[in-house]
This record gives structure tokens, C-alpha cells and sequence, in this order.
């Protein structure tokens, strides 16, 4: 358990990978909620599997369920909220809602439902897509303040290769983006849109500088495909470095992310309403029990989470100390 002297376990606290004391800042926590593992993607390294064994639905599908998971979320991890544990490492000052799946846009009306029950207890909301269901983008950006979109390459072959495609084959094209970008900036100006890239084996070569530059987004994350369920595909850290290099020329605020830095870093929850974490190291995630059984907080307690490298993340939006 304190293997490299982490992470730490404390009474009624999450177990912490935090090595000192000084209470760390950042402007918004994010809890990612992977509501579905359907997806009408193959992608060979996904990272939405979730484990079999509990017999109980997908929480989307009862809206008695969902609602409860989202009211007790929003009450643990709330600014408001002075008690939760972890703000004896870290301090927010708003909360986002960040739905993933599998591909949410499948869900169609309860998707909706849901953004909206949401907004309405107070989440600021992100929604991550791989562009397929443009007619649902469409409806549900007025509503959402960021947009991340999943592209790992504008070559129909390594798309393809990656399994970026419906079974039939179907894949979006850069334009078919572009355009399901410039509607949702249209349906609401104020919309961040993020682009995300998981870097693996397939395009490790490719130059996507165009299609960022075509595409436009507000951020560009680049992550280093984490073998969680399977290291096929995976790349090395110089290869990772080199793709990162070979666009450090585009314009646009960048994220980079190493598997280190992504490994206990997310607040995770996965379809059936369970915080999950990422092994360090090894294959496969760590559960809590459901959230809306037990509570947020003794659910919470049960996984690992590392405020320092969350917050690192974020730390081009945290204020220096003492800034106005
Ligand atoms: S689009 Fe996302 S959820 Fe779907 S298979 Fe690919 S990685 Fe998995």
C-alpha cells in the first residue's frame, strides 16, 4: 500500500498520492462520467471497459438513477461544500460535469435529459464525442460550455487500422468535423471546443497540423495511449516526444499528457455509477462501491486519486497566490 510512499490512506479521506502539505488551487474540478460502454466505434486500445461481474444497468437508463447519482455528486464535490476530504488538498471554485462514454450521443433523448438535469443542479458541463452523431452535437451545445471531440487522425487508412469507424466502415472526415464544430460554435458562442488525441502506434507518424489548423479548436489535448486494457498499439515515451515536437509549430493551447500524468489523476465514474481509477502500472481499473448507494464519500474513499498531478493539468488556469 505505501509503495513509493504512495498513496496515503486517512481516516474518512480518498487515498491520496500527495506528498506535502501546502493546499493546492485550481479553478475548476472536473468529474468525468463515462455513462455508457456503448460505442459505435472499435477502437482497438479504448479504455471503456469496465468490469462485467455486477449484474446491475447502466444508471442512464432509470432516470431515478441517474438523478441520485448526479444529486449526490454535485453535493460531495460542490465548492460549497467545505467538508468534502479532499479539500485538505485541493480547493475549486466551480465544478464541471464532463460526459464520456463509450459515445454519449448514442443515448439520443436521455442524453439530453441528463445534460439538462445537470445544468440545473449546477454542473458546468463538457461533453466527449467522436463526431458521429453531428445531429445530436447540434442540439445539445447551446446547453454544455465545453466540446471535446476525439480525433486521432485525418487518414481514412490509419482510422481504420485504429478502428475509428462503424462496422460498416463509415468514418467522419475532417470537413464532417469542421462543420460539426462550426455548428455547435454557432447553436453557442461562448462554447470551448477541445480537441483530444490519444498518440498510439498507428499515428505515431502522422502530421495533423492541418487538420488542427482547419478544425480550430480553443485546446489541443495529445495523450500517450495508456495501456489500460490492452499495451497493443502502445508507443515509447520518445516516440510519444517526437509526435508532441513534430507539432509544437501549431498555434493553439496545447495539453500534453504522459501516462504518468494521467495515471490516478481523473475522477472517474464509470455506467454503473462507481468511482473507478486506472492501476498504476498494470492493466485494468480499481472500483468503489455505487455512489448512490453507500455515498459519495465513503465510495470516494475507496479509490485512489492524486490532487498534485489533477491539478497540474490545470495549472495554466490557477491563479498565482496572492493574485487578484
Ligand atoms: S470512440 Fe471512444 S469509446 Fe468509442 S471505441 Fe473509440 S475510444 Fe472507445
Amino acid at each position: 500500500m505505501f509503495s513509493s510512499g504512495f498513496p496515503v490512506k486517512t481516516e474518512g479521506a480518498p487515498r491520496m498520492k500527495y506528498p506535502n502539505a501546502n493546499i493546492l488551487q485550481t479553478d475548476e474540478l472536473v468529474v468525468n462520467w463515462h455513462i455508457t460502454e456503448a460505442c459505435n466505434y472499435r477502437c482497438q486500445y479504448c479504455y471503456a471497459h469496465w468490469e462485467k461481474a455486477e449484474t446491475r444497468p447502466e444508471l442512464w437508463k432509470s432516470e431515478t438513477h441517474s438523478v441520485a447519482l448526479l444529486k449526490e455528486l454535485y453535493r460531495f464535490f460542490s465548492p460549497e461544500h467545505q467538508a468534502n476530504p479532499l479539500r485538505r488538498y485541493l480547493t475549486w471554485r466551480s465544478l464541471r460535469l464532463s460526459i464520456a462514454g463509450g459515445e454519449p450521443t448514442l443515448l439520443g433523448e436521455r442524453f439530453l435529459a441528463i445534460v439538462n438535469h445537470a445544468r440545473e443542479l449546477g454542473f458546468r458541463i463538457s461533453v466527449i464525442t467522436n463526431a458521429s452523431r453531428p445531429d445530436v452535437i447540434a442540439k445539445v451545445a447551446p446547453k454544455i460550455d465545453m466540446l471535446g471531440v476525439s480525433v486521432d487522425s485525418d487518414v481514412a487508412s490509419i482510422n481504420s487500422t485504429i478502428g475509428r469507424e462503424c462496422r460498416k466502415g463509415t468514418q467522419v472526415s475532417r470537413s464532417d468535423i469542421a462543420q460539426m464544430v462550426e455548428q455547435a460554435r454557432l447553436g453557442n458562442p461562448q462554447i470551448t471546443i477541445k480537441l483530444n488525441t490519444v498518440v498510439c502506434a498507428e499515428n505515431i507518424s502522422n502530421d495533423l497540423s492541418g487538420l488542427i489548423r482547419e478544425i480550430g479548436p480553443d485546446r489541443w489535448k495529445i495523450m500517450r495511449m495508456l495501456p489500460v486494457t490492452t499495451a497493443q498499439m502502445s508507443v515509447t515515451k520518445k516516440q510519444f516526444s517526437q509526435f508532441v515536437l513534430r507539432h509544437q509549430g501549431v498555434s493553439v493551447r496545447q495539453t500534453i499528457e504522459d501516462n504518468s500524468d494521467m495515471e490516478q489523476s481523473y475522477v472517474m465514474v464509470d455506467p454503473k455509477g462507481r468511482f473507478f481509477q486506472n492501476e498504476v502500472g498494470g492493466f485494468g481499473y480499481k472500483y468503489s462501491e455505487c455512489i448512490p448507494t453507500v455515498g459519495a464519500d465513503q465510495a470516494f474513499s475507496q479509490i485512489a486519486f492524486c490532487p498534485a498531478t489533477f491539478s497540474k493539468r490545470y495549472a495554466d488556469l490557477v491563479p498565482e497566490v496572492g493574485a487578484k
